[in-house]
């Protein structure tokens, strides 16, 4: 830890950005947290929300609007900032927009000094996070992205429900790209002690399709929220949380974070999600698991589907690429 109390600093104080910190001061995760966003008086506002809920809350956390200098001294910085998809724009247009937002937050928060890890959400969060990468120079097992923690959190709840087991217990993953090339490597899935595919052999009540139809339910799943109520932070939120104690505590937890790709998988040059160790060294290591030949072109070909859109944006604007 860069020093004795834990402190986060939190670029983006929208409807993200603000659900993890909700999450952080429920969870008493944090000691400091400085909020950071374009819009000062907003995160303002924010500090004092939170502020005015300490009484009711196990936590003391020093919580206030903070300026990128704040940045200097924090263990962990998460962005969550971005600028939202205009009507009629392009993925691409929308991402090259976002790199510009990126260039604004993470030149201020290395010069301040920062020596920390970095945690990103926004989306494209895997292309964000190698963007990251690129401007901050720094080493890549100090930039993660949140990755697909959520995905893996989504089909646990949806596994856990179908097979009435805590969701705790169930050990299965989503891997590759945040989005829709992301998937489930069955082989690798387990429950409790067993793994998904025998228990299937051996209770023909499992009905392989429905697990087919649970992969394809965490696919959707962000477009089923914000079709019904615009946007999705809660469940973001508390995958940060988890994220952020798992960094904190040094606890080398297994969580499905974007990490850069060195060769694992046969893959390299591209963040992805993938179960990594997590600690207070930030990705102290990918795991690599056993996968079929099925899954290894699966997760090839979400590597692909990443590789060609940082490519195509760094193609389409150089001056804004931050290759
Ligand atoms: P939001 O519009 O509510 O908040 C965005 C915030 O970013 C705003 O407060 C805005 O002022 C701030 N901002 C914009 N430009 C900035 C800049 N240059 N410097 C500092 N702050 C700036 O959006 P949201 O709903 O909180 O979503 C944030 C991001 O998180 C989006 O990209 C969204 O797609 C993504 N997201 C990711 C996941 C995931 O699993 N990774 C899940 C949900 C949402």
């Amino acid at each position: 830890m860069v020093n004795d109390k834990r402190k986060v600093a939190l670029v983006g104080t929208g409807m993200v950005g603000m659900s993890y910190a909700y999450s952080l001061l429920n969870q008493n995760v944090c000691d400091e947290l400085a909020l950071i966003d374009l819009d000062k008086k907003r995160a303002e506002g924010e500090a004092m929300d939170l502020n005015h809920g300490l009484a009711f809350s196990g936590s003391s956390m020093k919580i206030y609007a903070g300026e990128y200098s704040d940045c200097h001294d924090a263990d962990i910085v998460v962005i969550c900032a971005g600028v939202a998809q205009r009507p009629g724009e392009t993925r691409l247009a929308l991402l090259k927009r976002n790199a510009k937002v990126f260039r604004s937050i993470v030149e201020p928060v290395t010069a301040s000094g920062f020596d920390g890890i970095f945690l990103v959400a926004t989306n494209p969060a895997d292309i964000m996070t190698r963007i990251t990468y690129m401007l901050s120079g720094f080493n890549p097992r100090k930039v993660l992205g949140s990755g697909t923690a959520l995905d893996t959190a989504r089909l646990r709840y949806l596994l856990g429900g179908y097979l009435r087991v805590d969701p705790r217990n169930v050990h299965a993953y989503v891997i590759g790209e945040h989005g829709d090339s992301e998937f489930v490597p069955w082989s690798q899935a387990q429950v409790a002690t067993k793994s998904i595919l025998e228990l299937c052999e051996e209770n023909p009540e499992i009905d392989k399709n429905r697990l087919k139809e649970i992969e394809s339910e965490v696919r959707g799943a962000a477009y089923k929220i914000i079709e019904a109520k615009n946007a999705t932070y809660y469940g973001i939120g508390m995958a940060l949380t988890r994220i952020t104690r798992a960094i904190l505590g040094d606890e080398n937890s297994v969580l499905t974070v974007s990490a850069m790709l060195r060769g694992e998988y046969g893959q390299s040059d591209v963040f992805c999600g993938v179960p990594c160790i997590i600690n207070k060294n930030g990705v102290q290591r990918v795991l690599k698991l056993s996968l079929s030949q099925e899954e290894s072109g699966k997760l090839e070909e979400s590597c692909k589907v990443l590789r060609d859109c940082y490519e195509e944006l760094a193609r389409e604007d150089p001056s804004q690429s931050p290759l």
